[in-house]
């Protein structure tokens, strides 16, 4: 199963990705993740998208698809992966086209967690509060947001246009949330 999670930040992307991950045995490959270990690991990589990433703009896309193309060639993604934080533009949607398909691994579905604002600036508070993300602090959530609707938004639409796409409501309890994903999904 090879899967695309499209959400604004704090849309539990991550949290189901966890949980899917087991569910089917894939990987779970979050380019935030990597880009927060590359920054704490001190790499030029981490040094280069530090600044950007605390200023809750988009690192580049160059950067991030070399990073992505690395992690994909890792042999826990045999059995699928989930992408969760990528594609996060147009550009980004394509590159990843080229990528799996010159791999031969193209997607199954993108499952795109409908939250509402109110709700992601509440999430994001207490995750800030208890990882003490630069990034969660509220200004910084709201310019991410202002990211997420002009860059990424539109991507849920190139999927649309594919038949790919997969909505569900982000809101509830994490179980319910994560049956809603696995009902939205293509059987096999
Ligand atoms: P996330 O944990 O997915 O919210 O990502 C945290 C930050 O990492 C984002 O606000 C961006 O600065 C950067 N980032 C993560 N994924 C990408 C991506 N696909 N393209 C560009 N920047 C990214």
């Amino acid at each position: 199963m090879r899967l695309v999670f499209l959400g604004a930040p704090g849309s539990g992307k991550g949290t189901q990705a966890a949980k899917l991950r087991e569910h089917f045995s894939i990987a779970h490959i979050s380019t935030g993740d990597l880009l927060r270990a590359a920054v704490a690991a001190g790499t030029p990589l981490g040094l280069q998208a530090k600044a950007v990433m605390d200023a809750g703009q988009l690192v580049s896309d160059e950067l991030v698809l070399g990073m992505l193309e690395e992690r994909l060639a890792k042999s826990d993604t045999a059995q699928g992966f989930i992408l969760d934080g990528y594609p996060r533009n147009i550009a980004q949607a394509n590159a990843l086209d080229g990528l799996l398909g010159r791999i031969g691994q193209p997607l199954d579905a993108v499952v795109k967690f409908e939250v509402p604002s109110e709700v992601i600036v509440g999430r994001c508070e207490i995750r800030y509060a208890a990882e003490g993300r630069a990034d969660d602090h509220p200004d910084t959530v709201r310019k991410r947001l202002g990211v997420y609707a002009e860059q990424t938004a539109p991507v849920a639409d190139f999927y649309k246009a594919r038949g790919t796409l997969a909505v569900v409501d982000g809101v509830g309890p994490v179980d319910e949330v994560f049956q809603r994903i696995v009902a939205a999904l293509p059987s096999r």
